[in-house]
Formats: C-alpha cells, sequence, structure tokens
C-alpha cells in the first residue's frame, strides 16, 4: 500500500485554534472584526516589533491596498521583483498601474539591485513604488535596495507574503519598507485558511489602510462616503485561527530550517543539485526547500516523484514571460528565467520527519539524469 499523498506545504495546526474559535463563537464575534482580530495584530506587531498592523482577506488585498495609499493611480509606473508569484503584481494592474518588471540575481534568486538602478534611469517617468518579494521566505539585498529606493525617493512595499519570520541583519523582512505584507494562504508558514497583514511604523499611513479596507465610511452616524474603498477586512473567526498559529510560529520556522538541513544533508553533496542560496545578511524561514539541477529537466524529476503520490512543484514563473504581460516594460538578464527552467520546490511541511524527507531524497537522486 502506497504512503497518504505527501503535500508541498499543508496546513499545519497547533490544536489551540478550536479553543480559539469557540471563544469568538462565545462572544458572538462572527462577523468581521472584533477582539480576536485585534490580538492577532497585537501578535504580529510584538513578533516583528512593528508599531502598526492590519488583519485583511488576503495578502494580494494588503499589496492593493499599500498602493492606494500610496497614490498609485493610472497610468504611474510600479517597479516590481519578476520572480514571483502572481498575488504580487495583479493590484497594480487593479489601479490601472504600469508594472515594470526587474530580473533576480543569482545569489538571493531575488531582485537585482543592479537592475533597479538602471531600471529607474531608464524609466520614462519616475516609478511610484517598488513592490519587492522575499522569496521563497529569504531576503532580498535590503540594504542595497533600501539604500537606491531612499536615494530616488521611491517608496518600498515588502512582499514578504512568503518570508513571516525570516530576517535580514537581524531584523524583519517586512519592517523595513513603508510598507510590508504578510500572507496567510493555505500553503504558507502559518495559515488562517485565508488572510493577510499589512504593517507599518507609519501610524497614519495604516490609518489610511484601514478606512479604505472598510469601504472607505466618513465620521456619521448613518453610511456617509466621500471616497471608495474595498471590503477586505479579516473576519475574527478567521482570526481566531491566525491567534493559534502565532503561538507556534517559532516552532513552525525550527522545523522548516530543520527540514531544509536534513534536504542539505541528503543532498548537497551531489553535484547535479545546487540548493538556494542565502545572502550572509540573511536568516531565512525556509517555507520551501528548493533548488536548481545542472542537466536534469526538473519535469523528469517531478513526475517521478509524483508516481511516488510525492507533491512537488516548478519555481514560480517570472511574470515578464507570462502571456498576460507579453509586452510590459522588464529589464531581465535570464536569471529567473533559468532558474524557472532548471528548478523545482521540494515538500517541506512542517509535520515531515526525517524519514519522508529521506524517502523524497531517495526518490529524488534516482530521477536524475
Ligand atoms: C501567497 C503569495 C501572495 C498572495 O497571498 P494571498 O494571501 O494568497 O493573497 C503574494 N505574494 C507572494 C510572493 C506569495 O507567495
Amino acid at each position: 500500500m502506497q504512503p497518504p499523498r505527501l503535500f508541498l506545504s499543508p496546513p499545519h495546526m497547533s490544536g489551540r485554534e478550536q479553543t480559539y474559535i469557540a471563544e469568538a463563537f462565545e462572544s458572538n464575534y462572527i462577523a468581521p472584526l472584533g477582539p480576536m482580530v485585534e490580538k492577532f495584530e497585537a501578535s504580529i506587531r510584538t513578533y516583528t516589533h512593528t508599531p502598526h498592523a492590519l488583519a485583511l482577506s488576503s495578502a494580494t488585498a494588503a499589496i492593493h491596498l499599500a498602493l492606494r495609499v500610496l497614490g498609485v493611480g493610472a497610468g504611474d509606473i510600479v517597479l516590481t521583483s519578476s520572480f514571483t508569484f502572481i498575488g504580487s503584481v495583479a493590484p497594480i494592474l487593479y489601479q490601472n498601474a504600469i508594472p515594470y518588471f526587474l530580473d533576480s540575481e543569482g545569489r538571493s534568486w531575488n531582485l537585482n539591485p543592479d537592475l533597479l538602478e538602471q531600471a529607474i534611469a531608464q524609466a520614462p517617468k519616475k516609478p511610484k513604488a517598488l513592490i519587492l518579494t522575499h522569496l521563497y521566505g529569504q531576503s532580498a539585498d535590503l540594504e542595497r535596495i533600501i539604500h537606491i529606493c531612499d536615494t530616488h525617493g521611491i517608496p518600498l512595499i515588502e512582499d514578504a507574503a512568503e518570508s513571516l519570520g525570516a530576517s535580514y541583519a537581524g531584523r524583519e523582512t517586512g519592517t523595513f519598507g513603508r510598507f510590508g505584507v504578510y500572507s496567510f494562504n493555505g500553503n504558507k508558514i502559518l495559515t488562517t485558511s485565508g488572510g493577510g497583514m499589512l504593517v507599518s511604523s507609519d501610524k497614519e499611513l495604516i490609518d489610511k489602510a484601514r478606512f479604505y479596507s472598510t469601504q472607505a465610511r466618513d465620521d456619521a452616524p448613518h453610511y456617509e462616503h466621500t471616497d471608495f474603498g474595498y471590503n477586505y477586512r479579516m473576519s475574527n473567526i478567521l482570526a481566531a485561527i491566525g491567534v493559534a498559529q502565532m503561538e507556534v510560529l517559532q516552532e513552525r520556522i525550527s522545523k522548516r530550517q530543520q527540514i531544509f538541513q536534513w534536504y542539505r544533508d541528503l543532498l548537497g553533496s551531489v553535484e547535479e543539485i545546487t540548493l538556494m542560496p542565502e545572502l550572509p545578511q540573511s536568516r531565512g524561514n525556509r517555507w520551501l526547500t528548493t533548488l536548481t539541477f545542472e542537466r536534469t529537466d526538473p519535469e523528469a524529476v517531478r513526475l517521478a516523484l509524483e508516481a511516488s503520490n510525492i507533491e512537488s512543484r516548478p519555481l514560480w514563473k517570472p511574470m515578464h514571460l507570462q502571456p498576460l504581460f507579453q509586452s510590459s516594460l522588464h529589464l531581465a538578464d535570464g536569471t529567473s528565467q533559468s532558474l524557472f527552467q532548471t528548478g523545482l520546490c521540494l515538500p517541506s511541511g512542517t509535520q515531515m520527519g526525517y524519514e519522508e524527507v529521506e524517502r523524497v531524497s531517495t526518490l529524488l537522486k534516482k530521477a536524475l539524469a
């Protein structure tokens, strides 16, 4: 008999979720907002040492609000990582703005600061913002990127959807920019089944985002509107799951790092394989263990694992190569394209034990060219 399917990154409940959900039911705060939302926001503030946090329905919604609050509108240029997930960049289209995609650097697989400088110099007009993704739980070169953004007065939005708990120079990713964004989608390091968080050290910015997240209601006893917003707030029930999940964040990070270590022990010396690199100042949460192959077709490995009921997945397909963005502005040198063509994400769920990591590694080695 085959063992049960091994998923890439399934939800991992702490066991306390039901208790907090029951509390929310007893208080009858079923509707959006309520004490669990406040608790969840407080736990993120404490963990990331950020003064302000706003719980939302998704990270995509959080990025959208960040753009809206920064005044990004029709025809504005927004610089962004190309090697990322669509949720990172779709909000640029929501605002009828123009994405300008930037390729990765090999050292971090994240945005290449040289291309950022080049794009700012070449852009037909001054970009209104930069959306920077910290991919697979690993920080981009924040020191240089912050310096470039500061020099040119371009506000930074950090897409830390995958990198909650990862740090750069000892500081949490998501806390360097004007805004930081975390995701609690089903496959992330923590999950509320779906949800996001917007953080900032600027109270005024978060207050504005909160206003837009609840239909832009003016201060009046009736419903008064001078502007329009969205229905983007997180429900109190989902926040109850988030409160329980935050209690085990440190444990989950340690386990993901342990899983990465196991893979490294088992695969690190195989010449055909290169594991995702890490910048010296960066401490990744190792959300997913990812690697590239020298000659082997990753699709052949994926199918070999699939035959044993193990889920793996190609790396993100860069945005500038998506049919949707065929004629987009971009600066690319082939780095992310090559990563996409040669890379694979391995099962990295925190319920995995050493034996499962060993089983995946053995099957993977057998599938090598
Ligand atoms: C998951 C993810 C998002 C979107 O998060 P949602 O909460 O699902 O909207 C955005 N960016 C990156 C890099 C992600 O991995």
